[in-house]
């Protein structure tokens, strides 16, 4: 089940906290009744990268004077950059249980998942990863986020989104000990010039601190898109689409490695990238997401 997103205490951010050259703009939201703060960013655009805290605050401010910081996914003006207005916010749902231990697709009602708190599709068959968890269920409101961060150069985005992520997964934070995004294949990657998942990747390592590579895993080719395929169609069509960046198995072997993607649909990719990591000798696999989509079949049984 989710609910209305809420906004989070100051101390949920924490793990965006350390960032280097991500300076926190002065006042923030919320107390000050500027509206949602769940989603405060991180302001880094190249015009704010000053040095030194004072310099900031200072530089901070009469960007806010000169630009009047409007929401991060609509025009509406708020209170302080990197946030959401209301509106926007309400129409977020931040994944809460219950959902499926194992691969955290949402239930409708506890009574979906057995004894073992899975879903039907990881007891019957369960997936090479350890644990997967996302941020939020992928519906219209998500797709206002993650649309733009994807495919139109919103790169600023990745800093609220992976905060989020963070709240989502501390225990997978915790535990890993090696960060990775899912690869995009070459081409796809030159037209839009950025990996996403890289992007909320290097985010939520550093925040963590915890190790990031970038390339470790490779898309060895082009996949169609998966959407509506079934499980056996989807599996087939991954085989052999992902690799192991050439000498990187040194670095995956005996180690936990996080896996990073922006959107979780059926656990396909995931299942495939964890495949290739465990056979290098990772430990283990976690995989965390910024966005969850919701198995229409649970969705319908309630
Ligand atoms: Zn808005
Ligand atoms: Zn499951």
């Amino acid at each position: 089940m989710t609910g209305p997103a809420r906004p989070l205490a100051p101390g949920a951010e924490a793990a965006e906290a350390p960032a280097a050259g991500a300076p926190h703009r002065p006042g923030g939201g919320g107390p000050d009744g500027s509206g949602p703060a769940g989603l405060r960013g991180l302001g880094d655009g190249a015009p704010r990268r000053v040095a030194g805290a004072a310099l900031r605050r200072l530089g901070g401010a009469m960007l806010d004077a000169l630009l009047p910081p409007h929401c991060l996914t609509c025009d509406a003006a708020v209170a302080s950059q990197g946030t959401l207005c209301a509106e926007c916010f309400r129409g977020l749902h931040l994944l809460a249980p219950p959902f499926c231990q194992r691969c955290g697709v949402p239930f409708v009602h506890a009574g979906q998942g057995g004894a073992d708190r899975t879903c039907p599709a990881c007891a019957e068959r369960p997936p090479a990863f350890a644990a997967a968890r996302a941020a939020f269920r992928y519906d219209e409101g998500a797709k206002r986020l993650l649309l733009p961060f994807k495919h139109a150069d919103r790169t600023e985005l990745a800093g609220p989104l992976a905060a989020q992520m963070a709240r989502a997964a501390p225990d997978l934070l915790r535990r890993a000990e090696l960060v990775a995004p899912v690869p995009l294949h070459w081409r796809r990657l030159v037209a839009r010039r950025y990996n996403q998942a890289a992007l909320l990747g290097a985010r939520l390592a550093r925040g963590a601190r915890k190790p990031f590579v970038p390339d470790l895993l490779r898309r060895l080719r082009a996949t169609p898109p998966l959407g509506e395929r079934g499980a056996a169609d989807r599996a087939a069509l991954l085989e052999g689409a992902f690799g192991l960046r050439p000498g990187a198995a040194a670095l995956v072997a005996g180690r936990r490695v996080l896996l990073v993607d922006d959107v979780m649909t059926s656990g396909a990719t995931a299942e495939a990238c964890a495949r290739v990591l465990l056979a290098a000798g990772a430990a283990a696999v976690d995989v965390l997401a910024a966005a969850r989509v919701p198995d229409p079949r649970l969705q319908a049984e309630a």
